[in-house]
């Protein structure tokens, strides 16, 4: 017999992504296993003005040029302004042009910049439900506009880092638009093995894990009795749900407080969802965002929005501009993916490409659940 006492909560093990194999995720919980140092985040900036910020109102003069506002008249609180930095040009033509995302393209995109709100440093979980719906509804209208406006764009990817330690380099909270020519290979990658998936099991990949999430069910007895007191459904990576939206912890999580927000019903292509529908994806937005903040203290985070990439012109593949649904509408399902950064990538991590998870991600998502709102 031994005598080493394991705590039966402790994990470690290599868990694959179900929708990207390739991707791999060690999660270690063993605090002898953890290969990461705590990291002391820079605070991020949570003043409401900032007489200096061109972000901020008063100083539209300092931005570069506007693209829309929201409203339209009046005293704005959206406001989209090019990119006074585009990693991309318009129509410029440069080749072999590296950018953030590791992506090598021909030089065809658009990059752009969304002032999130007028507030400087007004986090997602403090702005008001009806505004993060507007907010939505700027980020759609937007990825219409680029792929109407131009039949070579193939993906609009809409983005944020919040807080230093997510590689915000402007405090005022905003996002950004990358239009660009070709697919991002972790899109692209999504894709491709969603689509595998749908071959072979006719059905879609991410409605499966979202039934998955739902379907584990808990009966509360009770004690004296033993009668059945509450039965719930909530599943054990559900993290919050709307009447439309759910938000979910990946069973392959790469960070520790990583969560995903689909629509409970399938939709491939962000720019199908309707406008009625936007309150409750804020609703389930808002909600979550307030529960990572209050399980991490203060959330720096990164987040993406996952669509169906359009087939552009020069391809069968994706979503056709001419508005029939393409080869992917049935398999692929699009998705947010919230990213909070919490601790610093190690050299094992970087020299591996094996993501290292040091939190069980059941485990987290039960935290998240536990919050109070
Ligand atoms: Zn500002
Ligand atoms: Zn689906
Ligand atoms: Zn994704």
């Amino acid at each position: 017999m031994s005598d080493i006492q394991t705590d039966s909560s402790e994990v470690r093990e290599i868990r694959i992504n179900p929708i990207v194999p390739s991707e791999s995720v060690l999660v270690a919980t063993a605090r002898s296993m953890r290969p990461k140092k705590a990291e002391d985040l820079a605070p991020r900036d949570t003043r409401k003005h900032v007489e200096t910020c061109p972000f901020c109102r008063g100083n539209e003069h300092k931005t570069p040029p506007l693209i829309m506002a929201w409203p339209a008249t009046g005293d704005w609180q959206i406001r989209m302004v090019e990119n006074l930095y585009p990693v991309l040009g318009d129509d410029r033509a440069q080749s072999g042009f590296t950018f953030g995302l590791q992506q090598t393209i021909d030089g065809y995109g658009r990059h752009e910049v969304i002032i999130d709100h007028y507030e400087h440093g007004t986090a997602i979980h403090e702005m008001a439900e009806s505004h993060l719906a507007a907010l939505f509804g700027v980020y759609q209208t937007r990825m219409r506009q680029l792929f109407e406006s131009d039949e070579r764009l193939k993906y609009v990817l809409i983005f944020k880092n919040f807080g230093p330690a997510a590689g915000a380099s402007i405090p005022h909270t905003h996002s950004q638009i990358i239009a660009m020519p070709v697919v991002p290979e972790n899109v692209d990658a999504e894709v491709a093995n969603s689509a595998a998936h749908y071959a072979k099991h006719h059905h879609c990949i991410f409605c499966a894990l979202i039934d998955e999430a739902l379907t584990f069910e808990a009966t509360l007895y009770d004690r004296a009795s033993g009668a059945v007191r509450r039965k719930i459904n909530v599943g054990q990576y559900v993290v919050e749900r709307g009447e439309k939206f759910i938000a979910i912890k990946p069973f392959a999580s790469r960070y520790e407080w990583e969560v995903h927000i689909l629509p409970l019903t399938h939709q491939a292509d962000f720019l199908d969802l309707r406008g009625e529908d936007m309150a409750d994806l804020a609703r389930v937005m808002k909600r979550t965002m307030a529960r990572l903040d209050a399980v991490i203290g203060g959330a720096q985070y990164n987040f993406f929005l996952h669509s169906v990439p359009h087939s552009g012109s020069d391809s069968k593949h994706g979503v056709p501009h001419d508005g029939t649904r393409g080869e992917y509408a049935a398999s692929y399902h699009w998705h947010l993916e919230i990213c909070p950064r919490t601790s610093i990538p190690t050299g094992f991590e970087l020299g591996s490409g094996l993501f290292v998870n040091t939190i069980n991600p059941e485990q987290a998502a039960e935290r998240l659940r536990a919050v109070e709102l």
